[in-house]
């Protein structure tokens, strides 16, 4: 109830796009009841969290903030919804998000943006804005995001919150509407490593519904959190560290290396020239991918429908003319050219060849260092509208996020500091494949 009226405080914010406020206090009562029967016991019982709108659960409406997939209600739970009612979960409702996860403000909904609680004239990051506002705000205790280019860590950055996104293939992805199906995850966002590791131990292991996912063990990364990082090697990649990168922004990733350094890790340096393909890399495959996932939405299956049409073709091009938003378009128009006979070989082929490269990249970094220090985005959060009117410069915002993403890694964004607007400064860890109890455990060291 104290998290309800909370929402209600908050709720000019935008942060969610449905409410289940009866559901949740039914389901909370029933919690109550199976704790005093002892029966139900984790660290997640009884605790209120809320999902990204792109989540699958059954019996509530699942939009991905999109106009196209306004009325779906789906007749399933995700995995991940499910593993997290088994451990005795409350969930609030869904929050808003960049329509169909494309983005990196949540200025791109259906429903209209949400506002960064540290100053409501600000984006809060995206495409998991409505995650990442709802934990600042106090308004629950984690929320559930999903990642394909940085879409937990920017948000989690811009909000002042810790957000993790798990090695590709840890979390099932069945019931988590795909946008780019090879570099989509979920993750959680919280108040701390900690908290993340509670949702992570709930969550992560195979699924027979996911061909993808890993057979990882569950559980043990909350356990495992000793703080201790006297001789975990921290790498910090120069090329991270370069232009464009906001001088606030520079030192406190920095101050978090030393501090780091202080509580017994050693710092390397090295050069990571990839980093100058990331970005072009990304948005071929992401686009590509997001193209060929999207042509599921015709009016026909799912959702929204066009109100007057002649024939099939007819209502096809109508739904998918009114239901997609702008940059929506712009990605399947992106991916359908780069897919297309002639263009397939000199961008989608090539940009496959150079994701090898980074991962061997991140490879070749990880016989260096434990983990990798960056930057989570160049900037703190800029002004609701700034970036709408220039979206190569959005995309180019992402640099730091989606390398990780590509090479399938664990990466996690925690606040470090402040800029001189008072704004949140994050910076990320990232692992090597399955290294999410290295991460964890480094940024738990920081947040003791
Ligand atoms: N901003 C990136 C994009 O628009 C990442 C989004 C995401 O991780 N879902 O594709």
């Amino acid at each position: 109830r104290a998290a309800l009226d909370r929402m209600e405080e908050t709720k000019e914010n935008g942060a969610f796009v449905a409410v289940t406020a009866d559901r949740a206090l039914d389901r909370a009562r029933e919690i109550e009841q199976q704790l005093a029967a002892g029966k139900c016991a984790g660290p997640l019982a009884g605790v209120p969290m809320a999902l990204k709108d792109n989540i699958c659960t059954k019996g509530v409406s699942t939009t991905c903030a999109s106009k196209i997939l306004t009325g779906f209600v789906p007749p399933y739970d995700a995995t991940l919804v499910e593993r997290l009612g088994e451990q005795g979960a409350v969930c609030l409702g869904k929050v808003n998000m960049d329509e169909f996860a494309m983005g990196s403000t949540t200025e791109t909904s259906y429903y209209g943006p949400t506002r960064n609680p540290w100053d409501r004239e600000r984006v809060p990051g995206g495409s998991s804005g409505g995650a990442a506002a709802a934990v600042a705000e106090g308004d629950c205790w984690y929320a559930v995001g999903s990642d394909t280019g940085g879409s937990i860590r920017q948000p989690a950055a811009y909000c002042g919150v810790t957000g993790m996104k798990p090695t590709y293939g840890a979390v099932s992805r069945y019931g988590l509407i795909a946008y780019a199906s090879s570099l989509d995850q979920m993750g959680p966002l919280a108040r701390d490593a900690a908290d993340c590791a509670a949702v992570l131990d709930a969550v992560m292991g195979k699924d027979p519904r996911d061909g993808t996912s890993l057979d990882v063990p569950a559980g043990g990364l909350l356990a495992g959190l000793t703080g201790d990082v006297r001789g975990m090697k921290i790498g910090l990649p120069a090329d991270c560290f370069g232009d464009g990168l906001d001088p606030a922004v520079r030192q406190g990733v920095l101050r978090a290396a030393q501090t780091l350094k202080a509580r017994g890790a050693e710092l390397v340096e090295f050069d990571f020239p990839v980093m100058q393909y990331v970005i072009p890399t990304y948005y071929i495959i992401a686009a590509a991918e997001a193209s060929s996932n999207l042509s599921r939405f015709d009016g026909v299956k799912y959702g929204w429908r066009a109100q007057d049409y002649e024939d099939l073709t007819d209502l096809y091009c109508r739904t998918r003319t009114q239901g997609f938003g702008a940059e929506v378009k712009r990605r399947i128009l992106l991916g359908s050219f780069v897919l297309s006979a002639g263009y397939y070989d000199a961008y989608y082929k090539k940009a496959l060849q150079v994701k090898g490269l980074i991962k061997k990249a991140f490879d070749d970094a990880f016989t260096r260092c434990d983990v990798m220090l960056t930057p989570v985005a160049p900037t703190t959060a800029p002004k609701l509208g700034e970036s709408l009117s220039d979206p190569l410069q959005m995309y180019l915002s992402d640099i730091y996020t989606v390398s990780v993403n590509l090479a399938g890694l664990p990466g996690l964004s925690m606040p470090c500091g402040f800029d001189e607007k008072g704004l949140p400064i994050g910076c990320q860890l990232i692992g090597p494949p399955l290294g999410e109890d290295k991460v964890l455990n480094a940024a738990h060291a920081f947040q003791l």
